[in-house]
Protein backbone atom coordinates (compact mmCIF):
# COMPACT_ATOMS: atom_id res chain seq x y z
CA UNK A 1 0.00 0.00 0.00
CA UNK A 2 1.24 3.27 -0.87
CA UNK A 3 1.32 6.29 1.79
CA UNK A 4 -1.41 8.19 2.34
CA UNK A 5 -3.02 11.16 4.23
CA UNK A 6 -6.87 10.74 4.61
CA UNK A 7 -8.88 13.94 6.01
CA UNK A 8 -12.18 14.26 5.32
CA UNK A 9 -14.40 16.60 7.57
CA UNK A 10 -17.68 17.00 5.75
CA UNK A 11 -20.78 15.72 8.03
CA UNK A 12 -23.27 13.46 6.46
CA UNK A 13 -26.62 14.33 7.29
CA UNK A 14 -28.46 11.22 5.42
CA UNK A 15 -31.72 10.30 5.14
CA UNK A 16 -35.62 11.47 5.11
CA UNK A 17 -36.54 14.72 6.66
CA UNK A 18 -32.83 15.58 7.30
CA UNK A 19 -32.68 19.02 5.48
CA UNK A 20 -35.16 20.52 8.74
CA UNK A 21 -31.96 20.43 10.53
CA UNK A 22 -29.27 21.99 8.81
CA UNK A 23 -29.88 24.99 11.15
CA UNK A 24 -27.96 23.37 13.84
CA UNK A 25 -24.81 22.97 11.69
CA UNK A 26 -24.68 26.66 10.07
CA UNK A 27 -22.87 29.23 12.90
CA UNK A 28 -25.95 31.83 14.44
CA UNK A 29 -25.97 35.14 13.11
CA UNK A 30 -24.57 33.94 9.33
CA UNK A 31 -25.56 35.69 6.12
CA UNK A 32 -26.74 32.77 4.30
CA UNK A 33 -26.61 32.61 0.39
CA UNK A 34 -28.10 29.82 -1.20
CA UNK A 35 -27.32 28.91 -4.39
CA UNK A 36 -28.96 26.65 -6.50
CA UNK A 37 -29.47 25.75 -10.18
CA UNK A 38 -32.12 26.31 -13.07
CA UNK A 39 -35.43 25.29 -10.76
CA UNK A 40 -35.95 22.35 -10.06
CA UNK A 41 -35.53 22.49 -6.33
CA UNK A 42 -38.65 25.37 -7.11
CA UNK A 43 -41.14 22.50 -8.24
CA UNK A 44 -39.67 19.96 -6.01
CA UNK A 45 -40.53 20.98 -2.52
CA UNK A 46 -36.63 21.35 -1.89
CA UNK A 47 -36.37 24.90 -2.45
CA UNK A 48 -39.55 25.28 0.21
CA UNK A 49 -37.69 23.16 2.69
CA UNK A 50 -34.82 24.60 2.55
CA UNK A 51 -36.48 28.37 3.31
CA UNK A 52 -38.04 26.45 6.34
CA UNK A 53 -34.94 25.48 7.72
CA UNK A 54 -33.22 28.49 7.81
CA UNK A 55 -36.30 30.61 9.05
CA UNK A 56 -33.35 32.05 11.74
CA UNK A 57 -30.73 33.46 9.37
CA UNK A 58 -31.22 36.47 6.72
CA UNK A 59 -30.81 34.62 3.98
CA UNK A 60 -29.83 35.72 0.21
CA UNK A 61 -30.64 33.70 -2.79
CA UNK A 62 -28.45 33.13 -6.22
CA UNK A 63 -30.10 31.04 -8.69
CA UNK A 64 -29.15 30.01 -12.23
CA UNK A 65 -26.00 28.12 -12.27
CA UNK A 66 -26.17 25.88 -14.96
CA UNK A 67 -25.00 22.19 -15.48
CA UNK A 68 -21.20 22.47 -16.11
CA UNK A 69 -21.19 25.64 -14.38
CA UNK A 70 -19.56 28.90 -16.16
CA UNK A 71 -17.35 30.83 -14.17
CA UNK A 72 -18.90 33.65 -16.00
CA UNK A 73 -21.99 33.45 -14.41
CA UNK A 74 -20.22 32.16 -10.98
CA UNK A 75 -18.50 35.36 -11.45
CA UNK A 76 -21.95 37.76 -10.88
CA UNK A 77 -22.18 35.70 -7.39
CA UNK A 78 -19.25 36.23 -6.60
CA UNK A 79 -20.19 39.78 -6.69
CA UNK A 80 -23.26 38.99 -4.58
CA UNK A 81 -20.85 38.01 -1.82
CA UNK A 82 -19.06 40.96 -1.30
CA UNK A 83 -21.77 42.93 -1.72
CA UNK A 84 -23.99 41.25 0.57
CA UNK A 85 -21.35 40.51 2.92
CA UNK A 86 -22.08 36.72 2.98
CA UNK A 87 -20.75 34.76 5.49
CA UNK A 88 -21.58 31.13 5.09
CA UNK A 89 -22.40 29.34 0.95
CA UNK A 90 -25.28 26.62 1.18
CA UNK A 91 -25.13 25.16 -2.59
CA UNK A 92 -28.81 23.43 -2.82
CA UNK A 93 -28.81 20.74 -6.30
CA UNK A 94 -26.55 18.49 -7.97
CA UNK A 95 -22.70 18.31 -8.45
CA UNK A 96 -22.99 21.37 -10.86
CA UNK A 97 -24.56 23.69 -8.00
CA UNK A 98 -21.85 22.38 -5.42
CA UNK A 99 -18.80 22.85 -7.78
CA UNK A 100 -19.79 26.03 -8.75
CA UNK A 101 -20.48 27.02 -5.10
CA UNK A 102 -17.27 25.79 -4.56
CA UNK A 103 -15.70 28.17 -6.95
CA UNK A 104 -17.36 31.13 -5.57
CA UNK A 105 -16.17 30.37 -1.94
CA UNK A 106 -12.71 30.15 -3.32
CA UNK A 107 -13.05 33.32 -5.92
CA UNK A 108 -14.29 35.80 -3.22
CA UNK A 109 -10.97 36.03 -1.73
CA UNK A 110 -8.97 35.71 -5.02
CA UNK A 111 -7.58 39.32 -5.61
CA UNK A 112 -6.92 39.67 -9.59
CA UNK A 113 -8.73 37.41 -12.27
CA UNK A 114 -9.92 34.66 -10.73
CA UNK A 115 -10.11 32.34 -13.70
CA UNK A 116 -6.32 31.80 -12.34
CA UNK A 117 -7.31 29.50 -9.81
CA UNK A 118 -7.98 27.05 -12.56
CA UNK A 119 -5.41 27.93 -15.28
CA UNK A 120 -2.66 28.35 -12.99
CA UNK A 121 -3.87 26.23 -9.90
CA UNK A 122 -3.32 29.51 -8.39
CA UNK A 123 -2.89 28.17 -4.74
CA UNK A 124 -6.76 28.84 -2.32
CA UNK A 125 -5.48 30.77 0.52
CA UNK A 126 -9.05 31.67 2.07
CA UNK A 127 -12.40 30.68 1.07
CA UNK A 128 -15.96 31.08 2.63
CA UNK A 129 -17.65 28.28 4.50
CA UNK A 130 -19.71 26.18 2.20
CA UNK A 131 -22.47 23.12 2.56
CA UNK A 132 -24.68 21.08 0.59
CA UNK A 133 -28.09 20.21 -0.06
CA UNK A 134 -27.93 17.14 -2.86
CA UNK A 135 -30.44 16.60 -5.26
CA UNK A 136 -28.49 14.75 -7.67
CA UNK A 137 -25.83 11.71 -6.70
CA UNK A 138 -23.46 10.90 -8.93
CA UNK A 139 -20.06 13.31 -8.37
CA UNK A 140 -19.09 12.98 -4.44
CA UNK A 141 -18.77 17.26 -4.68
CA UNK A 142 -21.39 16.66 -1.52
CA UNK A 143 -18.07 15.52 0.05
CA UNK A 144 -14.97 16.29 -1.71
CA UNK A 145 -12.83 19.39 -1.94
CA UNK A 146 -12.66 19.97 -5.88
CA UNK A 147 -14.91 21.45 -8.65
CA UNK A 148 -14.83 21.51 -12.68
CA UNK A 149 -15.64 24.96 -13.77
CA UNK A 150 -16.50 25.87 -17.91
CA UNK A 151 -15.04 28.96 -19.20
CA UNK A 152 -18.11 29.66 -21.96
CA UNK A 153 -15.82 31.98 -23.86
CA UNK A 154 -13.16 29.78 -24.37
CA UNK A 155 -14.54 26.06 -23.88
CA UNK A 156 -12.47 25.13 -21.24
CA UNK A 157 -13.21 23.05 -18.83
CA UNK A 158 -10.93 22.49 -15.64
CA UNK A 159 -10.36 21.48 -12.18
CA UNK A 160 -9.28 22.46 -8.95
CA UNK A 161 -9.60 21.73 -5.22
CA UNK A 162 -8.29 23.24 -1.71
CA UNK A 163 -8.58 21.32 1.46
CA UNK A 164 -10.90 25.26 2.23
CA UNK A 165 -13.32 23.71 0.34
CA UNK A 166 -14.83 20.64 1.96
CA UNK A 167 -18.45 20.89 2.64
CA UNK A 168 -19.16 21.71 6.25
CA UNK A 169 -21.95 19.76 6.08
CA UNK A 170 -24.04 17.77 3.26
CA UNK A 171 -27.98 16.33 3.41
CA UNK A 172 -28.29 13.85 1.83
CA UNK A 173 -32.30 13.10 1.59
CA UNK A 174 -32.75 10.51 -1.15
CA UNK A 175 -36.50 10.98 -1.63
CA UNK A 176 -35.48 14.81 -3.07
CA UNK A 177 -33.82 12.44 -5.80
CA UNK A 178 -37.37 11.08 -6.70
CA UNK A 179 -38.02 13.94 -9.12
CA UNK A 180 -34.56 13.25 -11.34
CA UNK A 181 -34.69 12.59 -15.02
CA UNK A 182 -33.76 9.40 -15.82
CA UNK A 183 -31.61 10.38 -17.66
CA UNK A 184 -29.87 12.23 -14.68
CA UNK A 185 -30.81 8.87 -12.56
CA UNK A 186 -28.45 7.22 -15.19
CA UNK A 187 -26.04 9.78 -15.55
CA UNK A 188 -25.14 9.82 -11.77
CA UNK A 189 -24.58 6.16 -12.00
CA UNK A 190 -22.32 6.26 -14.71
CA UNK A 191 -20.23 8.69 -13.11
CA UNK A 192 -20.11 7.30 -9.72
CA UNK A 193 -19.28 3.75 -11.58
CA UNK A 194 -16.39 5.86 -12.90
CA UNK A 195 -15.02 7.81 -10.22
CA UNK A 196 -14.45 4.39 -8.87
CA UNK A 197 -13.09 2.80 -11.61
CA UNK A 198 -10.51 5.35 -12.05
CA UNK A 199 -9.30 4.67 -8.30
CA UNK A 200 -9.27 0.75 -8.62
CA UNK A 201 -8.44 -0.21 -12.30
CA UNK A 202 -4.70 0.88 -11.88
CA UNK A 203 -2.39 -1.17 -11.27
CA UNK A 204 -1.84 -3.21 -7.91
CA UNK A 205 -0.39 -2.57 -4.52
CA UNK A 206 -1.06 -4.39 -2.15
CA UNK A 207 -4.14 -2.86 -0.70
CA UNK A 208 -6.73 -5.81 -0.51
CA UNK A 209 -8.77 -3.00 1.85
CA UNK A 210 -9.23 -0.69 -0.95
CA UNK A 211 -10.06 -3.10 -3.69
CA UNK A 212 -13.06 -4.66 -1.77
CA UNK A 213 -14.16 -1.18 -0.77
CA UNK A 214 -14.42 -0.77 -4.53
CA UNK A 215 -15.35 -3.38 -5.77
CA UNK A 216 -18.45 -3.20 -3.26
CA UNK A 217 -18.96 0.18 -4.62
CA UNK A 218 -19.11 -1.31 -8.33
CA UNK A 219 -21.09 -4.43 -7.44
CA UNK A 220 -23.78 -2.20 -5.46
CA UNK A 221 -24.19 0.34 -8.42
CA UNK A 222 -24.67 -2.58 -10.86
CA UNK A 223 -27.27 -3.91 -8.93
CA UNK A 224 -28.71 -0.73 -7.45
CA UNK A 225 -28.86 1.64 -10.39
CA UNK A 226 -31.17 -0.60 -12.53
CA UNK A 227 -33.59 -0.41 -9.54
CA UNK A 228 -33.32 3.43 -9.22
CA UNK A 229 -34.30 3.86 -13.17
CA UNK A 230 -36.71 1.02 -13.33
CA UNK A 231 -38.93 3.07 -10.04
CA UNK A 232 -39.12 6.10 -9.36
CA UNK A 233 -39.47 6.42 -5.86
CA UNK A 234 -37.69 3.15 -4.90
CA UNK A 235 -36.44 5.01 -1.77
CA UNK A 236 -33.71 2.42 -0.70
CA UNK A 237 -32.72 1.67 -4.69
CA UNK A 238 -32.20 5.97 -4.45
CA UNK A 239 -30.39 5.64 -0.81
CA UNK A 240 -27.98 3.36 -1.38
CA UNK A 241 -27.17 4.58 -5.42
CA UNK A 242 -26.66 8.19 -3.12
CA UNK A 243 -24.48 6.98 -0.77
CA UNK A 244 -22.90 4.74 -3.53
CA UNK A 245 -21.60 7.96 -5.00
CA UNK A 246 -20.72 9.63 -2.00
CA UNK A 247 -18.54 6.99 -0.89
CA UNK A 248 -16.72 6.89 -4.48
CA UNK A 249 -15.20 9.97 -4.20
CA UNK A 250 -14.58 11.30 -0.78
CA UNK A 251 -11.18 10.36 -0.72
CA UNK A 252 -11.59 6.57 1.17
CA UNK A 253 -11.22 4.08 -1.89
CA UNK A 254 -8.53 6.09 -3.08
CA UNK A 255 -6.33 6.61 -0.28
CA UNK A 256 -3.01 4.30 -0.35
CA UNK A 257 -3.91 2.84 -3.90
CA UNK A 258 -2.54 5.02 -7.83
CA UNK A 259 -5.16 7.08 -9.18
CA UNK A 260 -6.03 7.12 -12.91
CA UNK A 261 -8.36 10.14 -14.25
CA UNK A 262 -7.24 9.66 -17.65
CA UNK A 263 -11.17 9.17 -18.77
CA UNK A 264 -12.39 12.14 -17.27
CA UNK A 265 -9.66 14.33 -18.51
CA UNK A 266 -10.39 13.18 -21.82
CA UNK A 267 -13.84 13.61 -20.97
CA UNK A 268 -13.85 16.94 -19.93
CA UNK A 269 -12.79 18.15 -23.36
CA UNK A 270 -15.83 16.78 -25.00
CA UNK A 271 -17.96 18.40 -22.82
CA UNK A 272 -16.17 21.74 -23.21
CA UNK A 273 -16.06 21.36 -26.98
CA UNK A 274 -19.28 19.55 -27.67
CA UNK A 275 -21.34 19.80 -24.59
CA UNK A 276 -22.16 15.95 -24.03
CA UNK A 277 -23.27 15.62 -20.45
CA UNK A 278 -20.08 14.50 -18.04
CA UNK A 279 -21.61 10.88 -17.72
CA UNK A 280 -21.97 10.48 -21.35
CA UNK A 281 -18.17 11.59 -21.83
CA UNK A 282 -17.12 9.18 -19.41
CA UNK A 283 -19.68 6.14 -21.06
CA UNK A 284 -17.99 6.77 -24.27
CA UNK A 285 -14.48 7.42 -22.86
CA UNK A 286 -13.94 4.44 -19.92
CA UNK A 287 -14.59 1.48 -22.79
CA UNK A 288 -12.05 2.78 -24.63
CA UNK A 289 -8.96 3.79 -22.29
CA UNK A 290 -9.73 -0.25 -20.99
CA UNK A 291 -9.38 -1.07 -24.03
CA UNK A 292 -6.19 0.71 -25.26
CA UNK A 293 -5.07 0.30 -21.65
CA UNK A 294 -5.52 -3.28 -21.33
CA UNK A 295 -1.32 -4.31 -21.23
CA UNK A 296 -0.91 -1.73 -18.50
CA UNK A 297 -4.01 -2.27 -16.58
CA UNK A 298 -3.99 -6.43 -17.43
CA UNK A 299 -3.88 -7.71 -13.65
CA UNK A 300 -6.35 -5.57 -11.97
CA UNK A 301 -9.03 -5.84 -15.87
CA UNK A 302 -8.46 -9.69 -14.76
CA UNK A 303 -9.09 -9.07 -11.01
CA UNK A 304 -12.41 -6.74 -11.89
CA UNK A 305 -13.75 -9.54 -14.45
CA UNK A 306 -13.86 -12.22 -12.05
CA UNK A 307 -15.01 -10.28 -8.94
CA UNK A 308 -16.79 -7.29 -9.91
CA UNK A 309 -18.54 -9.26 -12.85
CA UNK A 310 -18.26 -13.03 -11.98
CA UNK A 311 -16.46 -14.39 -15.26
CA UNK A 312 -14.87 -17.62 -14.88
CA UNK A 313 -13.25 -18.02 -18.14
CA UNK A 314 -9.80 -19.53 -17.65
CA UNK A 315 -8.37 -17.97 -20.50
CA UNK A 316 -7.46 -14.23 -18.84
CA UNK A 317 -7.91 -12.27 -22.22
CA UNK A 318 -11.06 -13.93 -22.94
CA UNK A 319 -11.86 -12.31 -18.73
CA UNK A 320 -10.53 -8.84 -20.00
CA UNK A 321 -12.28 -8.53 -23.22
CA UNK A 322 -15.54 -9.93 -21.38
CA UNK A 323 -15.24 -7.32 -18.57
CA UNK A 324 -14.60 -4.04 -20.93
CA UNK A 325 -17.91 -5.51 -22.57
CA UNK A 326 -20.12 -6.10 -19.94
CA UNK A 327 -18.94 -2.86 -18.33
CA UNK A 328 -20.00 -1.20 -22.01
CA UNK A 329 -22.84 -3.05 -22.35
CA UNK A 330 -24.06 -1.99 -18.21
CA UNK A 331 -23.95 1.72 -19.49
CA UNK A 332 -26.01 1.11 -22.27
CA UNK A 333 -28.34 -0.89 -20.44
CA UNK A 334 -28.73 2.36 -18.29
CA UNK A 335 -29.54 3.97 -21.43
CA UNK A 336 -26.18 5.83 -21.86
CA UNK A 337 -25.00 5.50 -25.06
CA UNK A 338 -21.38 4.89 -25.47
CA UNK A 339 -19.62 5.81 -28.84
CA UNK A 340 -19.15 9.28 -30.01
CA UNK A 341 -20.88 8.74 -33.57
CA UNK A 342 -23.85 7.64 -30.82
CA UNK A 343 -24.04 11.61 -30.50
CA UNK A 344 -23.10 12.72 -33.94
CA UNK A 345 -19.20 13.05 -33.11
CA UNK A 346 -17.33 12.06 -36.03
CA UNK A 347 -13.26 11.37 -35.88
CA UNK A 348 -13.14 15.05 -37.16
CA UNK A 349 -13.69 15.77 -33.55
CA UNK A 350 -10.13 13.99 -32.49
CA UNK A 351 -7.64 16.61 -33.11
CA UNK A 352 -9.55 19.83 -31.41
CA UNK A 353 -9.66 17.36 -28.37
CA UNK A 354 -6.68 16.40 -28.02
CA UNK A 355 -5.01 20.47 -28.78
CA UNK A 356 -7.53 21.05 -25.96
CA UNK A 357 -5.65 17.93 -23.60
CA UNK A 358 -2.29 19.62 -24.66
CA UNK A 359 -3.49 23.26 -23.47
CA UNK A 360 -4.49 21.95 -20.33
CA UNK A 361 -1.21 20.55 -19.91
CA UNK A 362 -3.18 17.18 -20.22
CA UNK A 363 -0.05 15.17 -21.37
CA UNK A 364 0.49 12.98 -19.11
CA UNK A 365 -2.03 11.30 -18.10
CA UNK A 366 -2.90 8.04 -15.54
CA UNK A 367 -1.73 6.28 -12.55
CA UNK A 368 1.85 6.16 -14.20
CA UNK A 369 1.43 9.74 -15.82
CA UNK A 370 2.27 7.28 -19.02
CA UNK A 371 -0.98 8.30 -21.06
CA UNK A 372 1.32 10.10 -23.93
CA UNK A 373 -1.12 12.47 -26.04
CA UNK A 374 -0.78 9.62 -28.76
CA UNK A 375 -2.40 7.59 -26.46
CA UNK A 376 -4.95 9.61 -26.18
CA UNK A 377 -5.70 9.80 -29.77
CA UNK A 378 -5.99 5.75 -29.75
CA UNK A 379 -8.21 6.20 -27.19
CA UNK A 380 -10.56 8.18 -28.57
CA UNK A 381 -10.16 6.26 -31.64
CA UNK A 382 -11.34 3.60 -30.19
CA UNK A 383 -14.25 5.17 -28.72
CA UNK A 384 -15.35 6.16 -32.85
P1 LIG B 1 -25.87 18.64 -12.57
O1 LIG B 1 -25.20 19.28 -13.74
O2 LIG B 1 -25.64 19.22 -11.23
O3 LIG B 1 -27.43 18.57 -12.80
C1 LIG B 1 -27.95 18.08 -14.02
C2 LIG B 1 -29.43 18.42 -14.16
O4 LIG B 1 -30.18 17.72 -13.16
C3 LIG B 1 -29.73 19.89 -13.99
O5 LIG B 1 -30.50 20.28 -15.10
C4 LIG B 1 -30.55 19.96 -12.70
O6 LIG B 1 -31.60 20.92 -12.78
C5 LIG B 1 -31.17 18.59 -12.64
N1 LIG B 1 -31.51 18.17 -11.29
C6 LIG B 1 -30.69 18.07 -10.21
N2 LIG B 1 -31.35 17.57 -9.15
C7 LIG B 1 -32.64 17.37 -9.56
C8 LIG B 1 -33.79 16.83 -8.93
N3 LIG B 1 -33.76 16.36 -7.67
N4 LIG B 1 -34.94 16.77 -9.66
C9 LIG B 1 -34.97 17.19 -10.94
N5 LIG B 1 -33.91 17.67 -11.60
C10 LIG B 1 -32.74 17.76 -10.91
O7 LIG B 1 -25.43 17.11 -12.58
P2 LIG B 1 -24.27 16.35 -11.82
O8 LIG B 1 -24.05 15.13 -12.61
O9 LIG B 1 -24.55 16.22 -10.39
O10 LIG B 1 -23.00 17.32 -11.95
C11 LIG B 1 -22.22 17.36 -13.11
C12 LIG B 1 -21.05 18.30 -12.92
O11 LIG B 1 -20.22 17.87 -11.84
C13 LIG B 1 -20.16 18.35 -14.14
O12 LIG B 1 -19.74 19.67 -14.39
C14 LIG B 1 -19.00 17.48 -13.75
O13 LIG B 1 -17.81 17.78 -14.45
C15 LIG B 1 -18.87 17.78 -12.30
N6 LIG B 1 -18.16 16.74 -11.50
C16 LIG B 1 -17.64 17.12 -10.30
C17 LIG B 1 -16.94 16.21 -9.52
C18 LIG B 1 -16.36 16.63 -8.20
O14 LIG B 1 -15.69 15.84 -7.55
N7 LIG B 1 -16.59 17.83 -7.73
C19 LIG B 1 -16.78 14.89 -9.94
C20 LIG B 1 -17.35 14.52 -11.16
C21 LIG B 1 -18.04 15.44 -11.91
P3 LIG B 1 -31.54 22.33 -12.03
O15 LIG B 1 -30.38 23.06 -12.57
O16 LIG B 1 -32.84 22.94 -12.41
O17 LIG B 1 -31.44 22.06 -10.56
FE1 LIG C 1 -17.07 12.54 -12.63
Amino acid sequence: MQNFTFYNPTRILFGKGKIAGIADEIPAGSRVLMTYGGGSIRTNGVYDQVMAALAGFTVFEFGGIEANPRFETLMRAVERCREDSIDFLLAVGGGSVIDGTKFIAAARYHEGDAWALLSEQAPIKRALPLASVLTLPATGSEMNAGGVITREATHEKLPFRSPLLYPRFSVLDPSTTFTLPLRQVANGVVDAFTHTVEQYLTYPVNAPLQDRFAEGLLQTLIEEGPKALAQLDDYDARANVMWCATLALNGLIGAGVPQDWTTHMIGHELTALHGLDHAQTLAIVLPGTLRRRRVAKRDKLVQYGRRVWGIDATDEEVVIDQAIERTRHFFESMNVKTRLSDYGIGREAIPPLLEGLERHGMIRLGGHADVTPDISREILELCA
